[in-house]
């Protein structure tokens, strides 16, 4: 999609700090990080803006991606726990509206969700 941050990274068009790479799925390194590690996963094909727009069509490129986030725990040995975020709309404070989900961990996390 024109004018979308993430379909431009996804494009190479802007560059990123990969993380993982398959035909679907991009991840890669937030810019403003949250946590000691902070990864962005998203499908490459712009096929929702955010989980508001889950449909039995494009479920299977959601799946995809957590398929690459336990790939990503895995590899980064996160087994002392992660925490996977996304969020839907302005008050949720979504501000780039491609599909994506926030992998965090390396602090403790237990305390607060929201
Ligand atoms: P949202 O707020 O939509 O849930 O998440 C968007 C995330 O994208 C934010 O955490 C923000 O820091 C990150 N972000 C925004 N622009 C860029 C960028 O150009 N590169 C990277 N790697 N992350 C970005
Ligand atoms: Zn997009």
């Amino acid at each position: 999609m024109t004018d979308c941050l993430f379909c431009k990274i996804a494009a190479g068009e802007i560059p990123c700090n990969k993380a993982y790479e398959d035909a679907d799925v991009l991840a890669f390194y937030d810019i403003h990080p949250q946590a000691p590690v902070h990864i962005l996963v998203i499908p490459k094909a712009h096929a929702a803006a955010g989980a508001g727009e889950i449909t039995a069509e494009n479920s299977a490129l959601a799946g995809k991606c957590f398929e690459a986030i336990a790939k990503l725990a895995g590899e980064l040995d996160l087994s002392a726990g992660f925490r996977v975020v996304t969020n839907n709309g302005p008050a949720a404070g979504q501000t780039v509206p491609h599909l994506h989900f926030h992998l965090l961990a390396g602090k403790d996390l237990s305390l607060t969700m929201g």
